[in-house]
């Protein structure tokens, strides 16, 4: 069982600098707070075709929005009546999501002052009054690509470079992670599951060949999963491991009969071995994930079940569910 993972991003994951300009095309949710209808006009006539624009008058009004809708970003006027456009993103920086959202001032005032208290209240950036709709659009799209980056990269960082499932980071942070309020007392299964005969395989067929088994193995399996609590995972080099909250041991195995089952059903020849196609093996193990290291000892058992569906003679399923 290898330890080794792909590497975080394949060729044709990464970005070309091509690429980088389509980022900012990306639809975001934007709202407009400006007390002055020509400003409002102004900006939905720059933005309105690319984005989901949305408008306020006040602070206020923009307070309340936020929480409602969480726009991507703020396009705020500083001078308004009420609470003013400074105060009303120190508030929405302190709201869910208020953190993430990009505030960027549209301000007539133009001192050293005030663009420290624009940065000190939270804004990303700020545009000068008079617009220039060109300067506002270049910025808003910087913005914008810098956040679809880090969206990305976040994305990536859990994701399994050669096969595209989820990595053994997000296993290991799962299991340590995983809210046990809400898992409560209620059973969590995990199936580990490892391809037969796979050295074997890449002895055959080279390594190129292995990798693509791997590939087409894990989108099979994925695709039996229906739950969007439910992840697959690449444990280590051809063992994988299925994460199912809120799954009994009985439909655990039965999920994992469904995963071996659409391995077999790719019918990808493999002349080494007895059944003359690639298989694979699973085992299932459930319990509370609540209590001092209980998911290291789902691990363990769902694996030693898995060594039992080995022993058996491989394209099996080994369950916890078989002793009860
Ligand atoms: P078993 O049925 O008992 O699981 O036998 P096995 O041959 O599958 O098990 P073993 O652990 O002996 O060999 C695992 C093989 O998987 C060896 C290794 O080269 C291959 N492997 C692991 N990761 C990768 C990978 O990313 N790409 C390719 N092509 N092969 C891999
Ligand atoms: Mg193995
Ligand atoms: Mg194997």
């Amino acid at each position: 069982m290898l330890e080794a993972q792909g590497p975080l991003m394949e060729a044709g994951q990464t970005w070309a600098s091509g690429e980088l300009e389509d980022l900012a095309l990306q639809k975001m949710k934007i709202l407009v707070v400006d007390d002055e209808p020509t400003n409002l006009h102004l900006m939905y006539n720059l933005f309105g075709e690319q984005h989901e624009i949305y408008v306020c008058r006040t602070g206020e009004e923009a307070i309340t929005f936020f929480v409602d809708k969480r726009p991507d970003f703020v396009l705020m006027d500083v001078v308004m009546p009420g609470i003013g456009g400074l105060e009303a993103c120190r508030r929405i920086k302190q709201l869910p999501g208020g953190a993430e959202a990009g505030v960027i001032f549209i301000t007539g005032l133009a001192d050293v002052d005030h663009e420290t208290q624009c940065w000190e209240a939270g804004a990303v950036d700020f545009v000068t009054k008079p617009i220039n709709p060109i300067t506002l659009r270049r910025r808003l799209d910087s913005h914008i690509t810098l956040r679809v980056q880090a969206d990305q990269l976040r994305e990536f960082a859990w994701i399994d470079g050669l096969t595209g499932v989820k990595n053994r980071r997000y296993f290991d942070r799962w299991m340590s992670d995983h809210p046990l309020s809400e898992v409560g007392k209620v059973p969590a299964s995990i199936i580990m599951l490892d391809v037969d005969h796979f050295k074997a395989f890449n002895d055959r067929y080279g390594h190129l060949a292995g990798d693509e088994c791997l590939r087409r193995v894990a989108a099979a399996m994925k695709a039996q999963l229906r739950r969007p609590d439910d992840a697959l995972c690449r444990y280590g080099g051809e063992e994988f491991a299925c994460l199912l909250p809120g799954a009994d041991v009985q439909t655990a195995t039965s999920i994992a009969h469904r995963l071996i089952g659409s391995v077999r059903g790719l019918a990808i020849p493999h002349e080494n071995t007895a059944r003359g196609m690639v298989t694979a093996s699973a085992g299932v193990a459930s319990g509370s994930l609540s209590g001092p290291d209980a998911g290291g000892s789902i691990i363990e058992r769902a694996d030693k079940c898995l060594y039992d569906a080995k022993q058996r003679g491989r394209d099996c399923v080994a369950s916890e569910h078989d002793l009860v």
